[in-house]
């Protein structure tokens, strides 16, 4: 008979307990595992850059035809 339980150590008292355990049992402190986020920056979109792009250009353009005249 092999216990086949999912273990985790809890991250403030390090005892291990079931996978699915939403609070230590030992420190009664919440163990919720929240999804980390890769980065906390609010990522600047590549359609955002494209536009800012394009916008610099066309300024470009008008103050050359605006030199040019
Ligand atoms: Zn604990």
């Amino acid at each position: 008979m092999s216990e086949e339980h999912k273990l985790k150590n809890c991250k403030f008292c390090g005892k291990s307990l079931p996978e699915e355990a939403i609070f230590c049992y030992y420190c009664h402190r919440e163990l919720l595992t929240r999804p980390e986020r890769p980065s906390l920056e609010p990522e600047l979109r590549p359609m955002n850059r494209i536009v800012l792009v394009v916008g610099i250009v066309i300024l470009v353009v008008i103050v050359f035809m605006l030199v040019l005249r």
